[in-house]
C-alpha cells in the first residue's frame, strides 16, 4: 500500500514537472511568488497548518506593539520562541532549485512574503528578491531605521526585562518585518507590482493566496496577459483564478523541473 501510493506521488511531482517544464520554456518574463509553504520542508511551520507554532505565538498586531512596553516585550518574547522552533534551518530543496533558475536567468524575480532569508540563503541574489513582509533575521529601529541584530535584542529581553530600544536615537527597535497594521513597504510593493505586470508567467508556491495585497499580485500579472500557475498543497484563495494548478509539495516539483529543463538544454 506505502509502495503504491510512493508511486502515486511520484507520478505526480513527474506530471507537475512536466507540466511546468512546458510553460517555462515558452516564457519570457517568469516571475514567481512565494509563501510559507516554501519553507516547510525546512522545518519552518507555515501559518494555517494544523499544529502551527504561529497559531501559540500569534503575531502581535502594530498598533498593540506601539501602545506599551508590555506588548512589546510579549511581542518579542513570541518572536523568540518561533525563531528557537527552527533554529539552524537551512534551505530546502525548493529554495535551491529557484535558486538555480534565478542564476542561470530562467525567473527574472522572487517575490515572497517569507520573513525567513532563505532564498537568498540558497544563493539568489538579493536584488532579485522582493521582500513584501519584510525580514526576521535582523531588526531595525522605528524611528531612525538603524537596523539591530537579534542578539542584542534578546539579550537586553532576557538578561533586562527590557524591549529593546535603538542606542543611537532611543526609538523603538522592532523585528525587520511587517506587522499585521503595518504599512507595506512602498518601495517594495512598487517593485512588485512591475515585475507582476511585465510577467508572462506568474507562480504562486506554497500560498494559501489569502493575505493582500501579495494575493493580489498573481491577478494584476494575469490582468496583463500572463498565465497564472499554482503549485500548493492544498486549497488557495485563488484556485478559481488559475490557469492550472498543482496540489503536490513544492521542492521535489521544483528539484525535478529543474533537471527536466536542464536535460533539454544539454
Ligand atoms: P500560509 O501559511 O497561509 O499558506 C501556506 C500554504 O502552503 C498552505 O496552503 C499550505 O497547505 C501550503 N504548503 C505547506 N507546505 C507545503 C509544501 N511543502 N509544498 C506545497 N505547499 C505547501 O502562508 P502564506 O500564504 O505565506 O501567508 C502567511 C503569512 O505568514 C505570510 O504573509 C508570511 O509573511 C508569514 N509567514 C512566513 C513564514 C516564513 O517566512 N517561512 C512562515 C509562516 C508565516
Amino acid at each position: 500500500m506505502e509502495a503504491i501510493s510512493k508511486l502515486a506521488r511520484a507520478d505526480e511531482i513527474e506530471a507537475a514537472a512536466q507540466s511546468l517544464a512546458l510553460h517555462v520554456r515558452r516564457a519570457k518574463a517568469f516571475v514567481v511568488l512565494t509563501g510559507a509553504g516554501m519553507s516547510t520542508e525546512c522545518g519552518i511551520p507555515d501559518f494555517r497548518s494544523p499544529g502551527s507554532p504561529w497559531l501559540s505565538n500569534p503575531p502581535m498586531p502594530f498598533d498593540r506593539f506601539l501602545a506599551s512596553e508590555e506588548a512589546r516585550r510579549e511581542a518579542w518574547r513570541r518572536k523568540f520562541a518561533l525563531d528557537d522552533h527552527h533554529r539552524g534551518a537551512l534551505p530546502g530543496e525548493g529554495h535551491r532549485a529557484l535558486a538555480r533558475l534565478v542564476n542561470e536567468g530562467v525567473v527574472e524575480t522572487v517575490i515572497t512574503q517569507n520573513i525567513d532569508n532563505m532564498h537568498q540563503t540558497a544563493g539568489v541574489p538579493a536584488d532579485k528578491v522582493i521582500e513584501l513582509h519584510g525580514n526576521g533575521t535582523y531588526a531595525r529601529c522605528l524611528e531612525c531605521g538603524r537596523r539591530h541584530e537579534l542578539a542584542l535584542c534578546r539579550h537586553m529581553l532576557e538578561e533586562n526585562n527590557r524591549a529593546p530600544r535603538c542606542e543611537a536615537c532611543g526609538g523603538i527597535v522592532k523585528a525587520a518585518t511587517i506587522s499585521f497594521g503595518q504599512a507595506m513597504p512602498q518601495a517594495e510593493m512598487q517593485r512588485a507590482m512591475l515585475a507582476a505586470g511585465n510577467a508572462d508567467l506568474i507562480l504562486a508556491i506554497g500560498s494559501s493566496l489569502l493575505v493582500y495585497p501579495a494575493a493580489g499580485l498573481p491577478l494584476v500579472a494575469r490582468g496583463n496577459g500572463a498565465v497564472f500557475l499554482i503549485l500548493n498543497r492544498g486549497e488557495t484563495g485563488l484556485d478559481d483564478e488559475a490557469y492550472e494548478r498543482f496540489d503536490v509539495e513544492a521542492g521535489p516539483v521544483l528539484a525535478r523541473l529543474v533537471s527536466s529543463l536542464s536535460q533539454r538544454v544539454n
